[in-house]
């Protein structure tokens, strides 16, 4: 049988971390068994379902690459198959209406809890004669089994089971006529021919349900794995108090979709000690039987540490769209800007973000406000106005401004001045960025262009002569 995943958010929030991990497991268990992939926006809640929050979702998974290998299922617009579902669950009388009230059946909760007992549906309406008129809007309840139990065999907690009579007769349709949830689910997973379910294990205790309702569809329920929830470096399940929650604020914050995919692999998945993965690598590693059953937690210092790895194994010209997206996004777009994947394969290995990389090329675009004070005392000597002329003689006439040209220019000046290059690079940096940080100096020059090269020379060397 062909292997089908699914991800079935509901759209009441932006896609979260937790999220987009559940995708990404059912996304590689597809891809690892050549199976199939399919995203289902569970959308029936038509108060707390908003557009603005699918379009996230949308988004999100499409920026991750996680994408579904049919046309994304709404099941808004599958009302019909549900309806067709309950009537035939009411004919074959493995469901019944149930007319109680709601204060009846709030005076019943509470004689519950008032003799210790479980709160849980009574069975009133189960075994009579329907009377509709008694209570014009029934809802609709399933005949849980009254005996016996439910047994899973779920991939990651093992066998796992409970009574039935610790379930009760859970609501299918409401009183208005629409589909629950837990019925909606398992119609699609049906329809779908979903064969494995990857899901949080908060899903747990509605696996147990929603199996009856398999049954009582005469159908075989899927293959379950429950996986472990995501707790914040404090224990706590992962929540907005934790920092970013929103796959969107990652992406806004310059971690590129490769390096999240990545720390979302890892969190409750391992293979070996192995850290890093390619795509191609998660794909072929990724397993259910390697899933850790405790909660994983979400380390912000080891997600930037996986995307500087990923920024460093990256070539711009493998991002070029990414690249230009972001910094035109984020407002770093210039007239005289070096090739965003020249700059990028330059500044990577000192950045974990594309946001540190955009920040630390600042000094490429903007004119230098402030020399950085520490460096200024110690590179900004007098004798440094003689090195700093040579080396403007020497730049200034310079035919094709590439790094190796200006490498053997730099070299040399420090030579015919008889000074090793470490007496030459560091004050010609802090003249031409402001600071003591830069790629190497040809690379930075080249990067930032004659014009503003001799231009921050000269500025240089009138700040120098100003501090006599
Ligand atoms: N729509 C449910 C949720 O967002 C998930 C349902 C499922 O995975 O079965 O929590």
């Amino acid at each position: 049988m062909k292997v089908r995943t699914r991800f079935a958010p509901s759209p009441t929030g932006f896609l979260h971390i937790g999220g987009a991990r559940t995708a990404l497991f059912n996304w590689l268990f597809a891809r690892k068994f050549k199976g199939e992939y399919v995203l289902r926006i569970e959308d029936t809640d038509k108060e707390r379902s908003k557009t603005e929050f699918t379009e996230d979702i949308l988004s999100s998974l499409s920026w991750l690459n996680i994408n579904s290998d049919i046309a994304p299922i709404y099941q808004s617009k599958r009302s019909d198959i549900y309806q067709e579902t309950i009537q035939k669950l009411i004919r074959e009388d493995k469901a019944y209406y149930c007319y109680c009230s709601r204060e009846r059946l709030d005076e019943l909760r509470e004689s519950q809890i008032k003799n210790k007992q479980k709160p849980r549906y009574d069975g009133t309406c189960r075994n009579i004669e329907n009377t509709p008129g008694t209570h014009d809007h029934p809802v609709v309840r399933l005949k849980n089994p009254s005996n016996g139990k439910v047994l899973l065999n779920d991939q990651v907690r093992g066998e796992v089971s409970v009574e039935n009579s610790e379930l009760d007769d859970l609501i299918l349709a409401r009183s208005d006529g629409s589909p629950t949830y837990h019925l909606t689910v398992v119609v699609d997973d049906i329809d779908m021919e979903i064969t494995h379910v990857i899901r949080g294990d908060d899903h747990l205790n509605n696996t147990f349900r929603q199996h009856n309702i398999f049954l009582a569809l005469g159908e075989t329920p899927p293959i379950y794995a429950h996986i472990p929830l995501i707790h914040g470096t404090d224990g706590k399940r992962l929540s907005k108090r934790h920092g970013a929650v929103s796959v969107n604020q990652y992406r806004d914050n310059g971690f590129l979709a490769s390096g999240l995919l990545n720390y979302l692999v890892r969190l409750g998945w391992s293979h070996g000690d192995k850290e890093l993965f390619s795509i191609e690598e998660m794909i072929e590693e990724f397993n259910l039987d390697s899933i850790q059953q405790s909660a994983a937690t979400f380390d912000i210092d080891k997600l930037q540490w996986v995307n500087q790895q990923h920024m460093k194994d990256t070539l711009g010209a493998d991002i070029e769209n990414t690249l230009k997206e972001y910094f035109s996004t984020h407002n770093y777009m210039f007239d005289d800007q070096p090739s965003l994947m020249n700059l990028y394969d330059a500044m990577k290995d000192r950045c974990k973000t594309l946001q540190e990389l955009c920040t630390a090329s600042e000094f490429l675009y903007s004119d230098i406000r402030q020399y950085d004070d520490k460096a200024a005392k110690k590179h900004f000597t007098q004798d440094k106005i003689e090195i700093l002329n040579a080396l403007k003689t020497r730049l200034i006439n310079i035919d094709n401004w590439k790094a190796e040209n200006i490498h053997t220019e730099v070299k040399s000046t420090a030579d015919a001045m008889d000074l090793k290059l470490g007496n030459v690079a560091p004050v010609l940096r802090l003249a031409v960025t402001g600071g003591a940080n830069s790629p190497s100096i040809d690379l930075t020059l080249e990067l930032l262009g004659a014009k503003k090269t001799i231009n921050r020379i000269e500025r240089a060397i009138e700040y120098i002569s100003s501090t006599v």
